[in-house]
């Protein structure tokens, strides 16, 4: 399917309301049936139809079909947040007794899932550096169920090489999950790797905007059947239609942010490759990288994300330094318009946050400002320190 037919066409009956250009936002809680036997049908058939906005929303059925085409996988569940969708995807795939295997340092609150919340059910999760393929493989139980990938992952950005983690777990009957909210549907297209699962942050780069969370999970049918009729339903994280609809508008301008971000981030990464305070860059698209083959082979672009170690330890001059940037925004998240910059030294003690990383480092996002007008604002501050 061609990328414009899908952010423009597919799903859209806009005869069914009215040729109106925008789809509705279907904001109901239920929908009626005429006959018992249309009520019958449905309560059959309710992973299919429009019953109970729990389970279907014609709003949040738009999304979802546009985001499975764009995975090149054959359905979708959308869900309240990203890691509404991380949860029920890991979940859906181990019982008591089962084990995990999963990149090292993945997202802050998947880590704590694995870590801390899924040992209540007896379900144990080994952490492997993903860098090495092989480490999968010999991380692997008798009881192995699930690999878990994020690739990049978060802060560090390393990559995982995903066909040859998908090979691994196909050949012990495992099933790999990814997270592929760095990269979106866009520049890494893990089903085509053989990954089986797809998760998504909607939250990051598909709402664009900073103004609505969601996430999605794509998969077969048959697999995002089974987790509607037992996650989605029982833990009942879903999404409103009008952050659906929120996300369908993020969606149609999606190609255009990235290649924009895409472009910005290389200029402010190389603007800092010469700056003399950063003593390392953590950037996969960089051609000094020990990642960049693989990330030029698997992704088919960089995203707006990377992390620079500061030359000082200093906390004094870390903080004088992030404190005196004027147009980076100092938040969590990223993927909306606006740049940002998230420095390890705000996580010591800091309970759930609580990180391992040195103090010196700073994550960027690169919103959709122009290059100098950010590249600027970085001299300004780096000659603070
Ligand atoms: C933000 C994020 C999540 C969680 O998404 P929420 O919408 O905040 O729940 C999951 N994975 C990654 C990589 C993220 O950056």
């Amino acid at each position: 399917m061609e990328l414009s037919y899908i952010l423009n066409e597919l799903g859209e009956d806009r005869e069914m309301y009215f040729n109106s250009v925008a789809p509705p936002i279907i904001q109901t809680s239920n929908f009626s049936c005429k006959t018992v036997n249309a009520l019958r049908e449905a309560l059959l058939h309710e992973s299919e139809v429009e019953f109970y906005t729990r389970g279907n929303n014609p709003t949040t059925d738009l999304l979802e079909k546009k985001v499975a085409a764009l995975e090149g996988a054959e359905h979708a569940l959308a869900f309240g947040s990203g890691i509404a969708a991380v949860s029920a995807a890991v979940m859906s795939q181990v019982n008591a007794g089962d084990h995990i295997v999963s990149v090292a340092k993945p997202y802050s609150w998947t880590n704590t899932l694995l870590k801390k919340y899924l040992p209540k059910f007896g379900v144990e999760t080994t952490f492997v550096d993903g860098r090495d393929a092989a480490n999968f493989e010999k991380a692997i139980k008798p009881n192995t169920r699930v690999f878990y990938l994020e690739s990049p992952n978060s802060f560090t950005f390393e990559l995982q090489d995903i066909a040859a983690v998908t090979k691994i777990a196909k050949a012990h009957n495992i099933i790999t999950i990814i997270d592929n909210s760095y990269a979106t549907p866009l520049f890494q297209q893990p089903i085509a790797l053989g990954v089986d699962i797809v998760v998504h942050a909607a939250t990051k780069y598909i709402s664009g905007h900073s103004d609505t969370m969601g996430g999605i999970i794509c998969s077969t049918h048959a697999r995002i059947t089974k987790i509607f009729e037992s996650e989605f339903m029982t833990l009942g994280g879903i999404i409103s239609p009008f952050n659906s609809w929120l996300l369908l508008r993020g969606l149609r301008t999606l190609p255009i942010r990235m290649e924009r971000i895409a472009d910005t981030t290389r200029k402010v990464v190389d603007y800092l490759t010469k700056q003399p305070k950063v003593q390392k860059i953590f950037f996969p698209f960089l051609p000094t990288d020990s990642q960049y083959e693989l990330a030029r082979r698997q992704m088919s672009n960089n995203s707006g994300q990377f992390t620079i170690q500061l030359q000082t330890e200093n906390l004094e001059e870390i903080d004088r330094f992030c404190d005196n940037l004027k147009h980076f925004l100092m938040a969590a998240s990223w993927g909306g318009h606006e740049s940002l910059i998230y420095p390890t030294a705000a996580s010591y003690n800091a309970g759930n946050y609580k990180s391992d990383l040195p103090p010196n480092l700073i994550r960027f996002y690169i919103g959709l400002e122009d290059a100098d007008y950010l590249i600027k604002d970085l001299d300004q501050a780096f000659a603070l320190i």
